[in-house]
């Protein structure tokens, strides 16, 4: 039987407050275990919650940014189960009614556009974290990160592969970095995954029983884990068995799937509304401020660098993948010129992404900034080097051995463009092979690239690949 896998996401992407989401403590990274949990957050017996503004700020941009209706009241309910990094027994989320209401968002699946529905967004909080390994025998708790403001963002069943579930995952990822509201630093789990995961007979309408797999925090995690899931449940189900729904780890280590607990139901958690705090009203003046201050999105900029810089969809998509890519590359473009938007989108997404990669280094940090990148495109452009030459260039511009033309200049690389020393370049290789030329002409036509290769080597790469290849063919025709 044929079967086909659906999949919806719930992501937690930890909002990029100074403060926790109902207390005045710190929500930064790395701070030794428990210095940054106040009487709020260790749950003391008096204290209250207050709600932090900026993570509600934050919540609403969201949901403007996905064209979702935002609720002009919501409610916080407490979710109620016990664990040793929760002190409160409960945790305050949104149940009933969430801050952010339906909307949608555009992915990228090769050169496919598809439209993800999203569910919901809800405003929560984050628990502590339990310390299996620092201590022999025992579990230390640290409570640094309880109570840091959370958007839960809850997908429509729409996506039907793991190349799909990465796709809107990487987009999302996108999406609350250029708003601003996330750092998406996933090593620091500021940006994670739960994947539900069904299968059913391709064809059929009726969904799969799911199981739920916990905490993804890499997109490589996210893809291996679906992939391993539906081959157990087709396995299962192809067996004669049934699925059970149940909440699964994935162990990256032996890159599987294991069962944690039966799935909880929403009954199981005792939800019920946090008589600590208001309902949330929200005025329409506040939402209209935070409309006004949404960034150009990365979709809307995807289609304007197609538009504006002739541009393939999957060019504009990598280069718009983040704010400082994207702003990088205009940069490059705005000083050599839109015509040559393609030869400086070639380089952004080429040369230096491999660079960049390769020595673990963001693009904001660059050792070739654009306006640098942009003199090298403009030799190119203006053809004083080859792109193969460039390459040459470029390499030694990182290595911060100066700016392009002072690179060409010194290791004089000038391209040559005159026609007349090509042309005696090319004479005296015909003369010295005369066997070659023979059987060029004798309809051995792969010998070319020898003459090429010969010509290339007698001016160091430094011919112009056109001019070389025109004269030539003129002159072996003879
Ligand atoms: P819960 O709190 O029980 O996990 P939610 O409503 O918060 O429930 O999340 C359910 C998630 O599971 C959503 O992302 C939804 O799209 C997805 N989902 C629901 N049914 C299925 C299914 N049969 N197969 C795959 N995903 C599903
Ligand atoms: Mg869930």
């Amino acid at each position: 039987m044929e079967w086909e896998t659906v999949i919806g996401l719930e992501i937690h992407a930890q909002l990029s407050t100074t403060s926790k989401i109902f207390s005045g403590a710190a929500t930064a990274y790395g701070a030794a275990p428990n210095t940054q949990a106040c009487a709020v957050d260790i749950a003391l017996p008096g204290v209250l919650p207050v709600m932090n503004k900026g993570a509600v700020e934050r919540a609403i941009k969201f949901g403007l940014a996905i064209g979702a209706n935002i609720n002009r009241e919501s409610v916080f309910a407490r979710k109620n189960y016990f664990y040793p990094d929760l002190p409160k027994g409960y945790q305050i989320s949104q149940y009933e009614l969430p801050i952010v209401g339906k909307g949608d968002i555009t992915i990228q699946v090769g050169d496919q556009e598809k439209v993800v529905g999203i569910t919901r967004a809800h405003l929560e909080e984050d628990a502590g974290k339990s310390l299996h390994e620092d201590f022999h025998g025992m579990t230390g708790v640290d409570l640094n990160r309880a109570s840091t403001p959370l958007l839960e963002i809850v997908s429509e069943p729409d996506m039907r592969s793991s190349a799909e579930a990465v796709a809107y995952a990487k987009t999302m990822h996108s999406l609350v970095q250029y708003l601003d509201i996330c750092d998406g630093n996933m090593q620091e789990g500021s940006f994670r995954c739960d994947a539900n995961v069904s299968v059913r007979p391709k064809g059929t309408e009726k969904f799969g029983t799911r199981c739920e797999i916990k905490n993804l925090n890499s997109f490589r995690f996210l893809e291996r884990a679906i992939e391993y899931e539906v081959v157990r449940q087709i396995d299962i189900l192809e067996s004669g068995g049934k699925i059970a729904q149940e909440t699964r780890l994935y162990d990256s280590d032996k890159d599987e799937t294991r069962a944690m607990r039966s799935k909880e139901e929403a009954f199981d958690y005792r939800y019920f509304p946090d008589p600590d705090l208001l309902p949330m009203k929200l005025s329409a003046e506040m939402i209209a401020e935070i409309q006004k201050t949404l960034p150009e999105l990365p979709d809307a900029k995807r289609r304007r660098f197609i538009q504006q810089y002739g541009l393939s969809s999957y060019d504009a998509a990598v280069l718009t993948a983040t704010k400082a890519m994207a702003a990088y590359f205009e940069n490059v473009v705005n000083s050599v010129g839109a015509p040559n938007a393609k030869t400086a989108a070639n380089w952004v997404m080429g040369d230096l992404a491999g660079v960049l990669k390769r020595d673990s280094l963001e693009i904001t940090h660059s050792p070739v900034p654009a306006d640098k990148l942009a003199g090298l495109v403009a030799r190119i452009a203006d053809n004083t080097i080859s792109g193969k030459i460039a390459k040459e260039v470029f390499e030694a511009m990182w290595n911060g051995e100066g700016d392009a033309d002072a690179i060409i200049e010194s290791k004089g690389l000038k391209q040559i463009t005159d026609s007349g020393a090509i042309e005696k370049i090319i004479d005296g290789i015909i003369a010295a092979n005369p066997e070659q030329l023979a059987q060029y002409r004798s309809g051995k036509d792969k010998l070319f690239s020898f003459f090429v290769g010969q010509a290339m080597k007698a001016t160091q790469g430094k011919a112009n690949p056109q001019q070389l290849h025109d004269l030539l063919k003129k002159k072996l025709a003879g």
